[in-house]
């Protein structure tokens, strides 16, 4: 199609959506604030970046499809992969089961996923990347109805048909939207006041370790501590210590090997009270769950599209941002294909990208609710009640717990959840706070 494209933000959801739009427009300029280089690094569009980010199944089934080869260059590069059930993960009702769940799962870096996509993304000659610079507003024709650009603090108007906004949690789209006259969305916003403190330790990659990465999940009401140890490349281990509910872990090294020790879950202990640090620990916080509901938003000027978390962005804990970012992008794609009209592919997609949302943003948010008190709105109250119900039989049922990941990988229908659910336990073993796996 004769579209010329501009994506805001060069991150991860920037990215992945100018490898579907290369082969679907004639132009696509990637516009990033940061000056990413080809090697894996951190940079300050992107704080996340130092914690651990896992790949759902289905996330990384999209990935392999728009990038084949991706999941051999990132093993080259030294990511382990086994199969989920081999991670002891530990939550308030107890470990879940060790057996083989038939979901694989990669670990490795933000910065390394992140890297080995922008080079495949460049080397499309349809992708031209415009690093450091910043956005600062939408152009729109005389009328508000019809996005024609954006405006750039250095190269003044970039001119496009298709402007898709992939600026990440702090995006300030609303903001551009009230300077150019427009309506402000509606915001739902549930925020569990999750923090990550995370901090890289060497790993000793002869040493025969059984897991390749353990979970200790924090979970309202009652458990605001917890932590993740996670295998990436290089020979390293990313151990990331959790707070809910306003509690954060410290910063400082003896702090930060006092709240490791303190935890449940020993497998994380044993890499903060054994390996040698490499750097010093670092801090997100505010992890809410916000949802820009730019899908019920009237009038939305055609030519525009936003995605990523930009549109969404999720507590982290239940891993599903990329994932969603990922399946957003391959939407618009697929609704480009249907329908030459602009205008109509934009709000269509808008409209569609809320479906993709629907069962991460009602697994999180209903769980995230149970940290406030007061009324939780029926459907998100039905959900909590039935994931604290799964929780609690998941140690007992290896059947349940692979059928549970299957839709928290987003990989089958939560559909396939409701018999067992439902169904009332056999057996249920007294459980004072679980044993190690
Ligand atoms: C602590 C933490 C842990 C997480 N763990 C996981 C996980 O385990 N699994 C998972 O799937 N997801 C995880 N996520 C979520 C994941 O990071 C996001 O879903 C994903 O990064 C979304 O990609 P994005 O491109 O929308 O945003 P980002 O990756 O944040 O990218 C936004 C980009 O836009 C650029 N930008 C912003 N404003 C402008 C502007 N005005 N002009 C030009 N450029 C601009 C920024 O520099 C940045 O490069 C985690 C998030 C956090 C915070």
């Amino acid at each position: 199609m004769d579209i010329r494209a501009v994506v805001v933000g060069g991150g991860y959801a920037g990215l992945v959506v100018a490898r579907v739009l290369a082969g679907r427009c004639t132009e696509v300029t990637v516009v990033e604030q940061d000056t990413p280089g080809p090697d894996p690094g951190h940079r300050r569009g992107t704080p996340q970046s130092r914690h651990p980010h896992a790949l759902l199944a289905r996330g990384a089934q999209i990935l392999e499809e728009l990038f084949p080869g991706l999941q051999d260059e990132l093993t080259g590069r030294g990511a382990p992969v086994s199969d989920f059930g081999r991670f002891p993960m530990l939550y308030p009702t107890g470990w879940t089961p060790r057996v083989p769940t038939g979901l694989v799962l990669q670990t490795f870096s933000r910065p390394l996923l992140e890297a080995c996509i922008r080079r495949r993304v460049l080397e499309d000659p349809a992708v031209t990347p415009l690093g450091g610079t910043r956005v600062t507003g939408l152009a729109l024709d005389a009328r508000r109805e019809r996005v024609t650009g954006v405006r750039t603090e250095r190269h003044g108007t970039l001119r496009a048909d298709l402007v898709v906004i992939a600026t990440g949690r702090h995006s300030r789209l609303p903001a551009w939207l009230a300077e150019a006259g427009l309506p402000a969305p509606e915001v739902r916003r549930v925020d569990g006041r999750l923090s990550y403190v995370s901090r890289l330790y060497k790993r000793d990659t002869s040493a025969d370790f059984t897991w390749q990465a353990s979970l200790q999940a924090t979970l309202a009401p009652g458990t605001d501590r917890g932590g993740a140890v996670v295998a990436i490349e290089d020979g390293r281990w990313l151990v990331c210590l959790l707070g809910a509910d306003g509690r954060t872990a410290p910063t400082d090294p003896d702090g930060f090997a006092a709240y490791a020790a303190a935890l449940a879950n020993p497998y994380v202990h044993q890499v903060t009270g054994t390996a040698e640090p490499l750097g010093p620990a670092h801090r997100y916080a505010g992890l809410g769950n916000e949802w820009h509901r730019y899908d019920r938003l009237r009038p939305w000027p055609a030519g525009l599209v936003v995605l990523g978390d930009a549109l969404c962005s999720l507590n982290p804990l239940y891993g599903h941002g990329m994932t969603v970012a990922a399946q957003q992008a391959v939407l618009l794609g697929r609704t480009l294909d249907g329908t030459t009209a602009l205008p109509r592919v934009c709000r269509r997609f808008q409209r569609r990208a809320g479906r993709t949302l629907t069962l991460p943003w009602l697994m999180a948010a209903s769980l995230d609710l149970g940290w406030r008190p007061g009324r939780t709105p029926l459907p998100a109250a039905l959900a909590g009640r039935l994931l604290h119900r799964l929780l609690r039989r998941i140690p007992d049922d290896p059947d349940l717990y692979r059928r549970f990941l299957d839709v928290q990988h987003l990989t089958a229908s939560p559909a396939t959840l409701l018999g067992p659910a439902l169904r009332p336990a056999r057996t249920r073993r007294a459980r004072t706070g679980g044993t190690t796996a």
